[in-house]
């Protein structure tokens, strides 16, 4: 692999990055001061000023090991920079609300996470800032929709729960052609797709999914420009730094290593769920996973993402009520096949009914515009186990609850 390669590949530019102990340890420290000293007294002052940059003053301005696991972040989704935060609504709402200090509109996909959809919706009126959900690839609509006031554009890699493919690259377009800025929320995949190198100027994640694999934290990370890095922990205007969500350097620690094992993880949860996409369709149960020729996107997808992770952990199953799909996900978890919990990317199967859960603070007209239907099941699909037998339990679960 040639230095220009190696530059790519996301799992290259991650394994060059090295920071050691301050002993020499094969990992770093964790830093947990709140306060560092200042040896010249000048300093601080000239620190607050904005006179002097690269001092550590406070934890909720910046940390040696926020700091380390932001950069591995920014070296995974190949931007300048990156900043730890405590989850991936601080990510989104601090980011948005940065740009937007004054108000404005917001052109975003209706096929967002629900939590974000209602943030826009019920929050952001509120601080004069206006979204209008759209049809994401649907680039007339979008730009008919565009004037004066619009500031964001907004759109999820790959869309909840629907599984469908953004098209990065002409929404970077339509932005740099009206001067927006266009976020993209990458938590449904990291490694498949590297948004900024799409042209997207605000990545976000929430590192609660893949990231973490253990659904054992709450967190998240903002990837940009330098310049945007910096604007959010200015101590005069950033609204990390002056609402106070920054990741807790023991979180940036734990994230800091588990980064070294997401690709792996990532290609584990792929494999999983291609074979149990693969297996569902040789049984003749209608399924949604970008992987399956009869996605679709399929082509689209097997164009754009990096190669070498596969299509992600997330399939989805259309069941005829969601009455029907509670039935089955409650066997399916009392047969040991995976668990009903919202969230995804930890290592066991996760499923959830988005329609009347995680995407229900989505309105009724919008869930009909999107085709969200009210029996579709969302599995996350985990990779501890073996594919076979927990397809048996599979196939058992169903037989019995749909027939
Ligand atoms: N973005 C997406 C796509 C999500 O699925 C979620 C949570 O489910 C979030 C953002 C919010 O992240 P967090 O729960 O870490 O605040």
């Amino acid at each position: 692999m040639d230095a220009n390669t190696s530059q790519k590949n996301p799992e290259q530019r991650l394994r060059d990055l090295q920071h050691f102990g301050e002993e020499g340890g094969v990992i770093p420290a964790i830093d947990l001061a709140a306060t560092s000293t200042f040896l010249n007294p000048k300093d601080m002052e000239k620190t607050f000023s904005g006179e002097k940059e690269g001092c550590y003053l406070y934890s909720r301005h910046s940390n040696p090991t926020v700091n380390m696991f932001s950069s591995k972040v920014a070296a995974l989704e190949n931007t300048e920079s990156a900043l730890g935060v405590s989850s991936g609504m601080a990510a989104i709402a601090c980011s948005i609300e940065q740009l937007m200090p004054n108000g404005g509109e917001i052109i975003s996909s209706m096929t967002v996470y629900g939590g974000t959809y209602a943030l826009f919706k019920n929050i952001f009126p509120k601080q004069n800032i206006k979204t209008h959900f759209v049809d994401i690839n649907d680039l007339k609509a979008i730009e008919s929709k565009i004037n004066s006031n619009t500031k964001i554009l907004y759109a999820e890699t790959i869309s909840n729960p629907l599984l469908n493919l953004s098209d990065i690259k002409s929404l970077s377009g339509l932005a740099k052609k009206h001067g927006l800025t266009l976020i993209i929320d990458n938590t449904f995949a990291p490694f498949l797709v590297t948004p900024a190198e799409l042209g997207a100027d605000v990545v976000v994640h929430s590192c609660t999914k893949f990231i973490s694999g253990a659904s054992d934290m709450i967190a998240g990370v903002i990837c940009s420009s330098q310049k945007f890095i910096s604007s959010l922990i200015d101590v005069n205007t950033g609204t990390v730094m002056l609402k106070g969500p920054i990741m807790d350097a023991r979180l940036a620690h734990e994230l800091y290593l588990r980064l070294d094992h997401l690709s792996l993880r990532v290609k584990a949860h792929s494999e999983a769920a291609l074979y149990f996409a693969q297996s569902l369709e040789k049984n003749n149960i209608p399924v949604i996973y970008p992987g399956l020729k009869s996605h679709p996107q399929h082509q689209e997808y097997k164009q754009k993402l990096n190669p070498g992770f596969g299509y992600g952990a997330m399939v989805a199953l259309q069941i005829e009520s969601a009455d029907k799909a509670m039935k089955l996900a409650q066997k399916l978890q009392n047969e040991k096949f995976g668990l009903y919990a919202v969230s995804l990317g930890f290592s066991r199967t996760l499923m959830t009914v988005p329609a009347i859960t995680t995407s229900s603070e989505i309105s009724e007209d919008d869930q009909k515009t999107m085709k969200l239907s009210k029996g579709l099941l969302r599995l996350s699909i985990g990779y501890v186990g073996n594919n076979e037998i927990l397809f048996e339990r599979f196939l058992k679960a169903y037989r019995q609850v749909i027939g």
